[in-house]
C-alpha cells in the first residue's frame, strides 16, 4: 500500500507493534537500527550520539540505549574510549516480522539516501527546538512538489508520529520560516535551508553543538596525555610532517606509524593496548608505505625484533625501493 501527498507516492509507513511505546525511544532505534544498515555492529561514540541523538543531552540517550538494550532490540557488544558497538538484538535478528519491518523501516527514514538521513545532523532538529517531529515533517515535506493538506499529513504519519505532535512542529516549522502554511496546507519555502541555518544560529544551536564539540575535544586530549598519546593538535602536526619512510611531503591519506611496527611493540616490547600510541613510537607515513611495511611485517613475523637503534641506518633515502630494502635489512638484522 502507498500513500499520495501532492502527487508523489509514499510507501506506507508500517510501524511494528514490538518497537517500545516511547516515541524517543523509537526514534533511537531507528536512528540506531538505519546507521546499522546491513552491517552486523555499530560503533556510537559520544560524538555521534551527541550530534544525532542528543537533544539535552548524552545521559537521557545513554538511558535510551540501555532500555533498548534490556527489552532485547539492541546488544551491546564491546565498550572503549571511542565509544559502544552496538549490534542487534534477538528480537530484531533478521527474518523475524520484528526484525524485517523494522529494517525496513529505519531505511526508509535514515538508511543511506533515506527521508532524513542527512537532515540527522542538523542542530536545529536536535540541539535546537525541532525536535525529532520537526525532522520527519521536514523529510516528508522536502519530497514533495507541492503543498500538503495537513490532515493527509497527519494520516500519513500517524503510524509514527500523534496529531499532537505533528501540530507543534508545524507551528514551530513555520514560525521559524522553514514552511509556509496556506489554504492548500503545507510546504517547505524555496530557500528553507536559508531559514534553518538562521534558525541554528539565532537559536544558539550551534552554538551549543560547538560547545559540546568543544568540551569533547578537551576531554579526549586530556585522556591521550594521562596515556602519553598525541592530543589532537599534536596529532595533526605529526601526520603534516613527511613520510617517514620515503620523504614524500605528506598528503591526503597521511597516517600514524607505528615503529617498530605495533606488533613488536606487543609481542617482544610488551606494550598494553593503551600504551600502543605513545608518542615516542608514532610518527608521520604515507599510505603506500604504511600498506608495504604492514603487509611485510605480516608475512615476517617469526623474525626477533629488529635492532632499528643503529646510527648506520637511515630510513629518509631517496628512493622507496631504497627504503624499503633498507627496513627489510633492519628488520632481519639479529
Ligand atoms: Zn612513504
Amino acid at each position: 500500500m502507498s500513500f499520495s501527498l501532492s502527487g508523489e507516492r509514499f510507501p506506507e509507513l508500517v510501524v511494528p507493534s514490538g518497537l517500545p511505546k516511547s516515541s524517543s525511544e523509537k526514534i533511537v532505534l531507528l536512528v540506531v537500527r538505519g546507521l546499522l544498515g546491513s552491517g552486523i555492529e555499530i560503533r556510537l561514540s559520544q560524538r555521534l550520539l551527541t550530534t544525532v541523538l542528543s537533544r539535552v543531552g548524552n545521559e537521557a540517550v545513554g538511558r535510551r540505549l540501555k532500555g533498548l538494550v534490556s527489552a532485547g532490540l539492541l546488544v551491546k557488544v564491546s565498550s572503549s574510549s571511542s565509544g559502544t558497538v552496538y549490534g542487534k538484538g534477538k528480537r530484531l535478528a533478521s527474518r523475524t516480522r520484528l526484525g524485517d519491518e523494522t529494517a525496513r523501516l529505519a531505511k526508509f527514514l535514515f538508511g543511506e539516501g533515506g527521508l532524513c538521513s542527512d537532515l540527522l545532523e542538523r542542530s536545529a532538529f536536535c540541539h535546537g527546538k525541532l525536535n525529532h517531529s520537526g525532522l520527519i515533517v521536514v523529510g516528508v515535506l522536502r519530497r514533495c512538489p507541492s503543498a500538503v493538506s495537513v490532515p493527509e499529513l497527519k494520516a500519513y504519519l500517524k503510524p509514527l508520529l500523534s496529531p499532537m505532535r505533528i501540530n507543534t512542529a508545524i507551528k514551530k516549522l513555520k514560525l521559524c520560516g522553514v514552511i509556509a502554511v496556506n489554504s492548500e496546507g503545507v510546504c517547505l519555502v524555496s530557500d528553507w535551508e536559508f531559514f534553518l541555518h538562521k534558525y541554528e544560529l539565532e537559536s544558539g544551536a550551534i552554538d551549543r553543538v560547538n560547545a559540546r564539540n568543544t568540551k569533547f575535544e578537551t576531554q579526549r586530549d586530556q585522556y591521550s596525555r594521562r596515556l602519553g598519546r598525541l592530543n589532537l593538535a599534536d596529532y595533526k602536526y605529526v601526520v603534516s610532517a613527511p613520510c617517514v619512510a620515503c620523504g614524500r611531503p605528506a598528503g591526503k591519506g597521511q597516517e600514524k606509524e607505528h615503529f617498530p611496527p605495533k606488533f613488536y611493540l606487543r609481542r617482544d616490547l610488551g606494550f598494553l593496548e593503551s600504551a600502543i600510541d605513545h608518542w615516542s613510537v608514532v610518527s608521520s607515513i604515507c599510505r603506500e608505505c604504511n600498506d608495504f611495511y604492514g603487509a611485510w611485517v605480516t608475512k615476517n613475523r617469526s623474525l626477533p625484533l629488529p635492532t632499528f637503534l643503529d646510527p648506520f641506518v637511515s630510513l629518509r633515502c631517496k628512493k622507496l625501493d631504497e627504503d624499503k630494502r633498507v627496513l627489510k635489512l633492519v628488520l632481519q638484522r639479529h
